[in-house]
């Protein structure tokens, strides 16, 4: 679902007004019609809710969720395609792992950094790097509070993460992937006042909500396709398990796990 660029344009520009002049048709529409007041405004929050929730819909920024696929990967030619596995909310007590199967499948990743787990694990933050992966800015605290924070906090937010991974790696990260893939007005003008571009996902596995290997495994490979940007964690215990058998399902489908970085990135 992807929302006309006029009219979102026009939002970016205009929210606050935009919000005052649907509350005023409201009072207006109440003197009415009071049902299709409160219609009016249930509507309008929901619609705003469902984009926050949605990066697809690019209201607020402008989102990438695929990765240039450089081939077609089960097409007639069948060349192999480019995917990327992307991994948020590292460094954690998971990484060790993963890295460590990586390594032994020689599949390199995207690992979307929280700043306060970076400062906590600095030497795992630089194993990532050493290791060959590439590296976002997943904000620093990653706090349930944090779209709820004005965009100047939500923008030092951001800066602060920046600043802890390149302290302790040298690195400037040159992507930003939003916590819990939330999106408002307030995080849209953070991100594009940082210029870094927001990066979403085409996959979502749900491994911090699956337990279940054979349910995770069949839910990623089912969905594999040229482009896709998958999301996955590595501290559930389930993503561990199952990952060695994924990255042997990707090479079997002649796909090919990219790092991702703005030039590669596609909407
Ligand atoms: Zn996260």
């Amino acid at each position: 679902m992807q929302i006309n660029i006029t009219v979102i344009t026009w939002f970016r520009r205009h929210t606050p007004a935009v919000h005052f002049l649907v509350i005023a048709l409201a009072v207006l529409l109440y003197l009415l019609w009071p049902p299709g007041a409160i219609l009016l405004i249930v509507l309008y929050v929901v619609a705003l809710g469902v984009a926050s929730m949605n990066m697809a819909t690019n209201l607020y920024v402008d989102t990438f969720r695929h990765v240039r696929a450089n081939g077609d990967a089960g097409g007639v030619q069948g060349r192999v395609a480019d995917i990327a596995l992307t991994f948020d909310d590292s460094p954690t007590e998971g990484t060790a792992q993963v890295l460590a199967i990586l390594k032994a499948h020689d599949v390199k990743a995207t690992f979307f950094i929280v700043g306060a787990h970076a400062a906590a694990r600095p030497a795992l933050l630089r194993q990532i790097v050493q290791e060959g992966h590439a590296i976002g800015n997943h904000s620093y605290s990653h706090k349930s509070t944090l779209p709820f924070r004005r965009p100047a906090a939500i923008l030092a937010d951001i800066q602060r993460c920046t600043e802890t991974i390149t302290d302790i790696t040298g690195v400037v990260p040159q992507m930003y992937r939003p916590p819990f893939g939330v999106v408002n007005p307030g995080i849209g003008q953070a991100v594009r006042t940082s210029r870094l571009p927001c990066v979403g996902w085409s996959l979502r596995s749900f491994d911090t909500v699956t337990p279940q290997p054979a349910r995770l495994l069949s839910r990623i490979t089912r969905q594999l396709a040229p482009g896709a940007i998958v999301l996955l964690h590595d501290y559930p215990a389930v993503t561990p398990q199952i990952l060695p058998e994924l990255l042997q399902e990707i090479k079997r489908k002649n796909f090919n796990c990219v790092l991702l970085s703005p030039e590669t990135l596609l909407p």
